[in-house]
Parts: C-alpha cells; sequence; structure tokens
C-alpha cells in the first residue's frame, strides 16, 4: 500500500456526526443574521497582499508572522484571508455601499480564515469566522446592537458560563496622548522586553499592553492607562454604549486593560470569554470593535464601522465545556426495508416517493438481509420502518410501524406519505 497522506497540521475533517452541529450552528446564526437584519457578503478566500498590510496593520501578529502569501503564476502576491474585515469594508468601498441611502450598511459572513499558528485546542490553522460589520453609523446603539447580536448567538445555542468584556480605546486625539504616556512609561526599560515589543515601542506602544510574552513584566500592572486619557467626546461614547448596554439588559465588565490585536480599533473595544470550566489558556470566544478610519486608509470616504468575529470552533468548544449538546436528533423518518430481490425495485420506488414528499427515507444497498436492514433502521434511529415483501406487493398494502410505540398502521402504498405527514 502506498504511504497514507495525512492532513496538513492544524487543519481537521468535520466528519458527519461532528457536522450534525456545525448545521445547527450556522442555521441558528443565519435566523439571528435575520432577526437583526446583517445581510450576507461572500467576498474571495484570497487578497492582493497589501489590502491586510493597511487593513489589518503591520505591526500586528497577523500581518508579521500568521499570514499564509504565496506568489501566483502572474508573480502577484496574495493572500489567504486571515480575518473578515478588510476584505469587507474592500468590498463596501469597491462596491461604493457607502452610497446606499440606508446607512448603516450591514452586513455578516461566515467562512474559513487561515493564519499560521502553533495549533492547540481552539486554534487551528483554517478556522471558521462568523462575523458582522455594521459600516456608516456612529452611534453607539449600534455598538450595543452588534454586542447584543455577539451575545445572542451565543445565548441561542444554550451557552450560559459567558463573560462580556468592554472598553473604550477612544479616539484618536485620547490615543495620541495615551501613546505619548505609554511610550514614557516603557522606554526606560523596553530592554527588559521582547523584540516585538521593542519595535511596538515607537510603532504601536498600545499593542505592548497586549503582549503575550511580556505578559507578566512588572511595568504591565503600572501601565498608563486609557481610562486616564479619554477625552470629553470618547468618554460620552463610551458611556453610551454602557447605557444601550444596560437598557438590553446585558451584564458586562469595564476591563481598561483590554486592547484587541487589530490596529484599526478605536472606541468601543470588547471580548467575550467563556467561564466554562477545562478551557485552557483560551478563552475568548469573540473578539469586536469600532474602526473609525479602517474605510478612508482602504480609500473610501470617512465611514464608522464596527463588527466582531468569533470562530465556530470556539463555539463548539464551549459547547463541550459547559456540556451542551446540539445537532443530536435524528432527521431520518422512514428507512425501508426489501425482503428480497423481487422488491427491492418497489422499495426503490416508495424511497423515492417518499422524497418527494418532503420526507426522509433511506434503504439497504448492500444485498443484507431482512434482520441486518432492521439493524440499520434501529442504529439510524428511523422514526419509522416499512417492510416489503412479496404480500404487500399482491395486496397493495403496506404496515407502517413506528420504531418508537411499535404501532403499526395498515395503509395503501399511495396513503404512506400522507399519513407520515399527518403524525409529526
Ligand atoms: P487570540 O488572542 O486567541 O489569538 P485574536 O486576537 O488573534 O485571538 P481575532 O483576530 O480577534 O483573534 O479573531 C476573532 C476570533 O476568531 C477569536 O476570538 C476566536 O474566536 C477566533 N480565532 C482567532 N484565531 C483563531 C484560530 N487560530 N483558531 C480558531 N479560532 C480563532
Ligand atoms: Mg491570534
Amino acid at each position: 500500500m502506498a504511504n497514507n497522506i495525512q492532513l496538513p497540521r492544524g487543519t481537521y475533517d468535520v466528519l458527519p456526526e461532528q457536522s450534525a452541529k456545525w448545521q445547527e450552528v450556522e442555521q441558528k446564526i443565519n435566523e439571528l443574521c435575520r432577526l437583526y437584519q446583517y445581510k450576507e457578503i461572500r467576498t474571495p478566500i484570497f487578497e492582493h497582499t497589501e489590502l491586510f498590510q493597511r487593513g489589518v496593520g503591520d505591526t500586528t501578529d497577523i500581518v508579521q508572522k500568521e499570514m499564509y502569501t504565496f506568489q501566483d503564476r502572474g508573480d502577484r502576491s496574495l493572500t489567504l484571508r486571515p480575518e473578515g474585515t478588510a476584505s469587507v469594508v474592500r468590498a463596501y468601498v469597491e462596491n461604493k455601499l457607502f452610497g446606499l441611502p440606508d446607512q448603516p450598511v450591514k452586513l455578516s459572513y461566515m467562512g474559513p480564515m487561515f493564519r499560521y499558528e502553533r495549533p492547540q485546542a481552539g486554534r487551528t490553522r483554517q478556522f471558521v469566522q462568523f462575523g458582522v460589520e455594521a459600516i456608516g453609523s456612529k452611534d453607539p446603539a449600534i455598538d450595543a446592537e452588534v454586542i447584543s447580536l455577539a451575545m445572542e448567538v451565543y445565548r441561542s445555542v444554550g451557552l450560559k458560563q459567558l463573560r462580556l468584556v468592554i472598553n473604550s480605546l477612544g479616539d484618536t486625539e485620547s490615543r495620541i496622548s495615551h501613546k505619548e504616556a505609554l511610550i514614557k512609561h516603557f522606554e526606560p526599560r523596553i530592554d527588559e522586553f521582547c523584540g516585538d515589543c521593542q519595535s511596538r515601542l515607537t510603532k504601536n506602544p498600545l499593542r505592548i499592553l497586549d503582549c503575550k510574552v511580556d505578559r507578566n513584566h512588572e511595568l504591565m500592572a503600572t501601565a498608563p492607562s486609557l481610562a486616564d486619557y479619554l477625552n470629553d467626546e470618547s468618554r460620552v461614547y463610551f458611556d453610551g454604549v454602557k447605557s444601550y448596554l444596560e437598557a438590553l439588559g446585558i451584564d458586562y465588565v469595564v476591563d481598561p486593560n483590554l486592547v484587541r490585536g487589530l490596529d484599526y480599533y478605536n472606541h468601543t473595544a470588547f471580548e467575550i470569554m467563556s467561564d466554562a470550566e477545562g478551557f485552557g489558556a483560551i478563552t475568548t470566544l469573540c473578539g469586536g470593535g469600532r474602526y473609525n478610519g479602517l474605510v478612508e486608509d482602504l480609500g473610501g470616504p470617512e465611514s464608522p464601522g464596527i463588527g466582531f468575529a468569533m470562530s465556530i470552533e470556539r463555539l463548539l468548544l464551549a459547547l463541550e465545556m459547559e456540556g451542551v449538546e446540539i445537532g443530536q436528533a435524528s432527521d431520518l423518518e422512514v428507512y425501508v426495508v426489501a425482503m428480497d430481490e423481487s422488491t427491492k425495485n418497489k422499495a426503490f420506488t416508495v424511497v423515492r416517493d417518499l422524497r418527494m414528499n418532503g420526507i426522509s427515507a433511506d434503504m439497504d444497498f448492500n444485498g443484507r438481509k431482512v434482520k441486518a436492514q432492521m439493524k440499520s433502521a434501529d442504529r439510524k434511529k428511523s422514526a419509522y420502518v416499512i417492510v416489503i415483501g412479496e404480500t404487500e406487493l399482491e395486496s397493495g398494502k403496506v404496515a407502517l410501524k413506528s420504531m418508537a410505540t411499535g404501532e403499526q398502521q395498515e395503509l395503501e402504498f399511495e396513503e404512506l406519505a400522507q399519513a407520515i405527514l399527518e403524525n409529526r
């Protein structure tokens, strides 16, 4: 036998048992997007590398260490998308969605993202993000709406142990004065920090606070807090977001040290964490925030935006940790047993007729004995079984047997579908 080829590191297969869970999550998400009126946008899986350099930011881990970048045969530098916001904003600008009469434009997306990271539970190299962006409004109510949609996703699948953490990163003015204070704070002892932090010091010192290597350095705890540098406008905005969250009855904690990894955030930043026991180091389920300069940076008119992204993988992990089961229900309604080859043809058409009536149906394709077919019906948790033999062919009647109660109904073949639909 040839050598087995295994899947690439950091990727995984979703087998049917697991994909039932995925589908249930996707359905819940689609329904919530409909209720909240976030319309789906689908952008390419790869983009020009420059989009992410500009849209995600040159100083981020994503751009510096995690991108799958390649030259195509036409010598263009392309990158598998590591996140969704940059692409959505590019599409918003490129398709002039800023010209639509109804702003904000509320968009949602779901699809695979790619980051070259060290794989561990909840961290893979290909993962699926669901995210939304509301572009074209700087009303604190839209921030609260976006946050509440994220919370609702988790609630709708049955998660309970959630913690919403919010912060304000302020506007440009607030951030400039905070940045100066940060440089003053870290500069004298910057040689005690990692190489990344040393280069962050001048480019984007805020990101030092987000460093995973130096998180325990004593200067971290004493670093100047953004909260003390918010100007009046930023403070009023943040108060607005908080009061709308309170109006919706959504609990939150303010963490002045919450800074998101991406460069383009300002004002509202938030994360949703799981407090479920058993989680390792990774407890963040969802991250999001406001980006008022991004549309302009990508060549559009000034259009403030806010969004979040969450991976379905971490949501499923949280379900496991909380012991919540989803995607369990069997969806097979009828298993049709053929007694022998001579009745298989009839069984085959009965299966087709049931399906035409919107009823899920299945049968044996391995020439197995009746007993083995019955076992299959049992394993597949079929709601009903019918057995077709010579007698049934001659009489034109068949017994519809409920697997749950053992009850049987004598029916003409033509009545089967109707009876099943009525019993539903
Ligand atoms: P982390 O600090 O865990 O690396 P991040 O700041 O890189 O997170 P974001 O870029 O904000 O994460 O992405 C938003 C969400 O996408 C995360 O909260 C998480 O749910 C998910 N996510 C990010 N990277 C991965 C990954 N490699 N595997 C699975 N999910 C991921
Ligand atoms: Mg990351």
